[in-house]
C-alpha cells in the first residue's frame, strides 16, 4: 500500500474497556483522553458503547463539544449497550464490518486499558500494518503500568524472532494523555512499509 499524502491527524479510533477496571486512574485517563481530543479538534471513533471506559470517554468528548462516531454491531445495540447520544451512531451487521469501518475513519488508533476486545482490536490494527492493509500509528496509553507485561511480551517476541523491531515505529507508548497525543500528532510515516522490511525479523519467520 502506498500513500504519498502527508500524515494529518483528524480522527483517532480508540479501543478501551467495556468495564472501568479496578484502578480509578483508568476511568480518569479515559475522561481526560475524550476531553483533550475534543479540545484539540480531534474526532473520536470508537465502539459506540455507553458502558465502562468507552462510555466515560465518549461522555467527556461530547461534554467538550467533540465529534464522536460510534460504530456498533446491531446485536450489541439491541442489547441496549449503545450510546444513543453520540454525534453519529453507525450500526453494522458484523464485528468484521465494524472493525473495517472503525479503522477506516481514523488516521491513528489508540488503546486504553481494557480486556480481550481491546487487545483484539489493537493487535488486529497492528497486524494490518504488518500486512500492508493499512498504515496507522497505534498509541498505547500505559496507565498505571497496566500494559507493562504486554510490552515485555512484544519485546520477547522481537528477541525470539517473531516480530520485527520496526513495530516500535508504529506503536507509540506514553503514560500521559498530552504525551500520547503529541506523539501521534507528530507521527511521520516511514518511507518503507513494514511488509517491505519483513527481513528485520532475524529468522526465516516469514518463509
Ligand atoms: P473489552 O476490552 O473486552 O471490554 O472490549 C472492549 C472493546 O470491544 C471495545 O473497544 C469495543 O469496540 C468492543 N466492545 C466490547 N463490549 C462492548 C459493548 N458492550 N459495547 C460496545 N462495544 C463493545
Amino acid at each position: 500500500m502506498t500513500d504519498d499524502s502527508p500524515f494529518k491527524l483528524e480522527r483517532i479510533c480508540v479501543f478501551c474497556g467495556s468495564h472501568s477496571g479496578v484502578d480509578p486512574a483508568f476511568r480518569a485517563a479515559a475522561v481526560e483522553l475524550g476531553a483533550q481530543m475534543a479540545k484539540r479538534g480531534l474526532g473520536l471513533v470508537y465502539g459506540g458503547g455507553k458502558v465502562g471506559l468507552m462510555g466515560a470517554m465518549a461522555d467527556a468528548a461530547l461534554a467538550a463539544n467533540g465529534e464522536v462516531i460510534g460504530v456498533i454491531p446491531r446485536s450489541l445495540r439491541d442489547r441496549e449497550v449503545a450510546h444513543l447520544g453520540v454525534s453519529d451512531l453507525q450500526v453494522v451487521d458484523s464485528m468484521h464490518e465494524r472493525k473495517r469501518l472503525m479503522y477506516g475513519q481514523a488516521e491513528a488508533v489508540v488503546a486504553l486499558p481494557g480486556g480481550i476486545g481491546t487487545l483484539d482490536e489493537l493487535f488486529e490494527s497492528m497486524t494490518w500494518n504488518q500486512l500492508d492493509i493499512h498504515a496507522k500509528p497505534a498509541g498505547l496509553l500505559n496507565v498505571a503500568g497496566y500494559f507493562d507485561p504486554l510490552l515485555a511480551m512484544l519485546e520477547r517476541a522481537v528477541e525470539q524472532g517473531f516480530v520485527g523491531s520496526s513495530y516500535r515505529e508504529f506503536l507509540r507508548v506514553a503514560t500521559t494523555v498530552p504525551e500520547l497525543l503529541a506523539s501521534l500528532e507528530s507521527y511521520q510515516p516511514p518511507a518503507e512499509t513494514l511488509w517491505s522490511r519483513r527481513s528485520d525479523v532475524p529468522t526465516d519467520a516469514f518463509e
